[in-house]
């Protein structure tokens, strides 16, 4: 009981700096800070590297990083450095790892016609980190005892890293809440629009993996957007209504739609 009090005691402590989750400075009480944020999504990184082959074309590469930092320039989570890889799969797949690790599947760069179409989805990823959602969900998960071991660094500090790994693997492949993904999708319009993108590139990301239904199955799936699920057309409606909203958009925005063709002819063509 004393020391539930304690760890109760000193979680509230930390929980009194509360960090930015959004734009105009939205706070959020999150127990465990960005450095440990980035020590269990480098470990899922490394899991996730091990087990996938990275697609080997650094101008390919450097594309996806080009273009993610384009965004992470104008998102409202600075505090760590992001990074954007393409994984050689054919799956339909984008994810985020807490910490700024960001994965595209060669399979879901096939299906977009445009750089403001991938921006989309690295957008919608991004914010995800920036709202801290796989990090607010892991310590919801591990629960105050290994939240404290993890944040404290005392005994059992290494093996609360390693079960924050294991949970966290399995938690971005279980896939978000519905809240978290309309706020993943709100943020997202927003950033591409600051980052200078066409935001319709959201509507084409959105229809085009929707219509691709259920040739794919939902579990290796984006977002389980390449599937029946009723949500779907939800999210599509918020996009397009957040859009019209924004009206009159600035000028300059590009969709680099010939660029982006130009790339694909040069990714695996898949099975
Ligand atoms: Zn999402």
């Amino acid at each position: 009981m004393k020391n539930t009090c304690l760890i109760l005691i000193a979680l509230c402590m930390v929980v009194l700096s509360c960090a930015t989750t959004g734009p105009g400075g939205q706070k959020s009480l999150i127990i465990i800070p960005s450095g440990q944020e980035v020590a269990i999504g480098a470990g899922m990184a490394e899991q996730v590297e091990s087990q996938e082959r990275l697609l080997a074309d650094p101008e390919w590469q450097a594309y996806v990083n080009e273009v993610g930092q384009r965004i992470v320039a104008v998102c409202d989570r600075t505090d760590i450095q992001y990074t954007f890889k393409v994984i050689e799969s054919d799956q339909v797949n984008a994810f985020a790892a807490p910490g700024g690790f960001v994965y595209f599947y060669t399979g879901l760069l096939r299906e977009m016609d445009s750089e403001a179409e991938m921006a989309a989805v690295m957008a919608h990823e991004i914010s995800h980190v920036v709202a801290r959602h796989g990090i607010k969900r892991l310590q919801a998960s591990l629960g105050v005892a290994m939240a404290y071991q993890l944040v404290f660094g005392q005994d059992g500090a290494s093996e609360a890293m390693q079960a924050a790994i294991g949970a966290g693997m399995t938690l971005i492949f279980a896939g978000y809440s519905r809240d978290n993904e309309r706020e993943a999708d709100n943020y997202g319009i927003q950033y591409m629009v600051e980052a200078g993108y066409d935001p319709k590139g959201a509507l084409g990301m959105f229809d085009k993996l929707a219509a691709i239904g259920s040739s794919h199955g939902e579990a290796s799936s984006y977002e389980k957007l390449v599937s029946s699920h009723p949500d779907t057309q939800e999210r599509i409606q918020n996009a397009a209504q957040q859009i019209a909203e924004m009206t009159p958009l600035p000028g300059n925005l590009t969709a680099n739609a010939d660029r982006y063709r130009r790339m694909k002819t040069d990714l695996p063509k898949g099975s």
